[in-house]
C-alpha cells in the first residue's frame, strides 16, 4: 500500500501545478497579504504517525476553524440546553447571512455560521468572562499539540476583525434584540474576534483535531476531552454545516466532517483513522479553500477514508 507521506507529496505536487487557486480573503490586511502560492498539509493517523508536506509548519490565521473549539466548550457546558440558543440545521446561506435570523426569532441555524458562533461566544462569556474564555480555548487546544510554540491569539488580527466587523456587530445586535445575546454586545464580539484570530500551523491544527478522531479523548494522554456523544454531535454538524453554503458539495466530494476558515485552512476528521489539516489561502466563492478542498478530495480518493464508503478501509 502507498504510504500516506507519498500520497500527500503527490497531492502537493499536483497542487503546485494548478494555476486557478481562488481569491485570498481581503477584508483585513493580515489575510490580504498572505502569499496565495502557500500550500501545506498534515495528517495525524490514529496510531500517532505524523505526515506533513509543503508549508505545513508555517503558522496561519485559522479563522472559522476555531468555531469547532468554542462550540466544543459550550456543548460541554450546556449539553442539550445549548439547542435552545442555536439550532442543529444546515443554513444553505452564506457564512455571515442575517436573513434567517428574522424568521427564526434570533436563533441561528447552527453553531458554525457566524451568527451561531457569536451565540456560542456569548455562552462562553457568561461562564468564563472574555479573558477567561480565551484562555479556555487555548487550554483546550494546547494539550493536544506536541510542539505548542506559535499557538497564539494574534491581537493585531483580532483588532482588525473588530475594526471591520460591522456585519458581525449587526448579527450580534440583532440577536440581542431577540434576547439571544445575554452579555454586552462588545464583550461577546470581543471573544468572537479573538477566537477568529487563533493562529497555528497545519501540523498543530491536525493535532488539535485528534480529540474528535478518537471520539473525545486526547490520544497523547488518554484523558477525556469531551464525551463520545458530544464528539459525534460536533462531527455531524461539521459534515452538515462546516463549509457554509458549500457544505453539501464538500460532503459529496470529500465525505469527511470538516470545518473551513477564510484564512484558507480546513480541518477534516476521518473518525478512528486520521485527523487532517490543509492550508491554501485562495478561496472559492463560498469562502472555503479552493485547493484545500481539492487536496482533501484527492486524499480520500486514494485512501478510501470517506465515511460514506460501504466498506471500512483496512
Ligand atoms: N473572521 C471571519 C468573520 O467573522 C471568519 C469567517 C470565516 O472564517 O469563514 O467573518
Amino acid at each position: 500500500m502507498t504510504s500516506i507521506t507519498t500520497i500527500i507529496e503527490d497531492i502537493a505536487e499536483e497542487m503546485r501545478g494548478v494555476s486557478e487557486r481562488g481569491a485570498v480573503a481581503d477584508y483585513i490586511p493580515p489575510l490580504a497579504c498572505v502569499d496565495p502560492a502557500k500550500f501545506g498539509m498534515a495528517v495525524i493517523e490514529a496510531d500517532g504517525q505524523v505526515h506533513t508536506v509543503g508549508d505545513a509548519n508555517e503558522a496561519f490565521s485559522i479563522q472559522s476553524v476555531s468555531k469547532i473549539f468554542g462550540f466544543t466548550l459550550a456543548l460541554d457546558l450546556l449539553g442539550d440546553d445549548l439547542w435552545q440558543r442555536v439550532r442543529q440545521e444546515p443554513s444553505g446561506s452564506a457564512f455571515n447571512s442575517i436573513v434567517q435570523l428574522e424568521s427564526e426569532l434570533g436563533i441561528p441555524r447552527n453553531p458554525f455560521i457566524n451568527a451561531g458562533a457569536i451565540v456560542v461566544s456569548d455562552v462562553l462569556v457568561s461562564h468564563y468572562g472574555v479573558e477567561g474564555a480565551q484562555q479556555k480555548i487555548l487550554d483546550l487546544v494546547r494539550p493536544l499539540v506536541s510542539d505548542k510554540s506559535g499557538i497564539t491569539i494574534d491581537r493585531n488580527v483580532a483588532l482588525q476583525e473588530k475594526e471591520t466587523g460591522f456585519r458581525n456587530a449587526a448579527l450580534a445586535n440583532y440577536m440581542r434584540n431577540f434576547g439571544n445575546i445575554h452579555n454586552l454586545v462588545p464583550d461577546t464580539l470581543d471573544l468572537y474576534f479573538h477566537q477568529c484570530a487563533l493562529t497555528m500551523n497545519c501540523q498543530q491544527l491536525a493535532e488539535t483535531g485528534t480529540y474528535l478522531m478518537t471520539g473525545g479523548r486526547n490520544p497523547m494522554t488518554g484523558q477525556a476531552v469531551i464525551s463520545p456523544r458530544n464528539a459525534r454531535t460536533i462531527m455531524a454538524l461539521m459534515m452538515m454545516c462546516g463549509h457554509y453554503d458549500g457544505s453539501g458539495a464538500f460532503a459529496i466530494r470529500v465525505g469527511l466532517p470538516g470545518k473551513s476558515g477564510v484564512g484558507g485552512g480546513i480541518l477534516a476528521i476521518a473518525p478512528g483513522i486520521a485527523s487532517v489539516a490543509v492550508w491554501s489561502p485562495g478561496l472559492n466563492r463560498h469562502g472555503n479553500s479552493l485547493l484545500g478542498t481539492r487536496a482533501l478530495e484527492r486524499l480520500v480518493q486514494r485512501t478510501g477514508w470517506s465515511v460514506f464508503n460501504a466498506h471500512h478501509p483496512s
